[in-house]
């Protein structure tokens, strides 16, 4: 288990699965020949054969007033996933959660970096044939226009699924709070925009007794693209955009003590960015 100290606050990385190599869906750039050549992502982020490191996983975060869950993978028996095996799981996150000292009736915020499947599949589970709230005690924060973006794509089957099984039951609980792309939900923790990935996508700040780290979301997925900041994701709704959303964020993060600790990064999933010529390198 991997816990990081922010100032006051602490967090906690709770692993859902690790995969390493079948990233060319997401990153068709990213060939094995072409990443062997970007030795420092070895051995946390890629393997000795250049195949790339990837998690989904869940950070929570304690703060002094809050218990905050940041993203929430992809969830149990959940169908209609264009992806094979993130159908009709039966993982043991939610044991896995309690382990770590956070049962589900624990978590006071959910926040999710966007409305894509790997990040609101916990939002729910199935309980007697319905899909009920996993965190009823919870307030769900979701980013505006990024619910309004999704919330109108009634045409896309798989998005029309996840929509339906892990953002409406919340929604119809009375259990999500709308908010603004730079919402403060504590002292310590703010959501900021890092758009392109998806319109209304955000990060997530934590500043405490002047430490600071940001959790990424998927602005990037994975640490090959501080080498190449233009190998937009295949999922990224506008890579003009998160590619200057990319570049943006490294030249302010680079050289600065903001740990940025990845939303799909494998491994020691966290690190610092720094600025190599006209690249960046995250620095672990
Ligand atoms: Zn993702």
């Amino acid at each position: 288990m991997h816990t990081w100290r922010i100032g006051a606050v602490t967090v906690t990385k709770i692993v859902e699965l690790e995969v390493t190599g079948g990233t060319r869906f997401i990153l068709p750039h990213a060939t094995r020949d072409t990443c062997l050549a970007m030795s420092w992502m070895r051995p946390h982020f890629m393997d000795d054969d250049g195949r790339l490191k990837m998690s989904v996983h869940a950070l929570v975060l304690e703060t002094p007033s809050r218990r905050i869950l940041v993203d929430t993978c992809l969830g149990n028996e959940k169908q209609g996933r264009a992806v094979p095996h993130w159908n009709d799981r039966h993982g043991p996150f939610l044991g896995d959660l309690a382990i770590a000292g956070f049962p589900r009736e624990s978590i006071d915020t959910v926040v999710c970096t966007h409305l894509h499947v790997d990040h609101v599949g916990w939002n729910t589970m199935l309980v007697d044939g319905t899909w009920r709230p996993t965190f009823p005690n919870a307030r769900y924060l979701l980013a505006a226009p990024e619910l309004a973006y999704w919330r109108d794509q009634r045409d896309v089957a798989e998005q029309r699924t996840v929509f339906a099984d892990s953002v409406q039951p919340v929604l119809d609980a009375g259990l999500v709070d709308v908010v603004a792309t730079t919402h403060r939900v504590c002292d310590e923790v703010a959501l900021t925009p890092t758009l392109g990935h998806t319109p209304g996508h955000i990060s997530v700040r934590i500043s405490s007794d002047g430490e600071e780290a940001l959790i990424s979301g998927d602005f990037l997925h994975h640490p090959c693209q501080m080498a190449r900041p233009d190998w937009a994701a295949a999922v990224d709704y506008d890579r003009e955009i998160s590619t200057r959303t990319r570049r943006e964020v490294f030249a302010t993060l680079a050289g600065t003590a903001t740990l940025l600790i990845g939303t799909h990064f494998a491994g020691a999933s966290a690190g610092h960015v720094v600025r190599v010529g006209e690249s960046y390198q995250l620095v672990s």
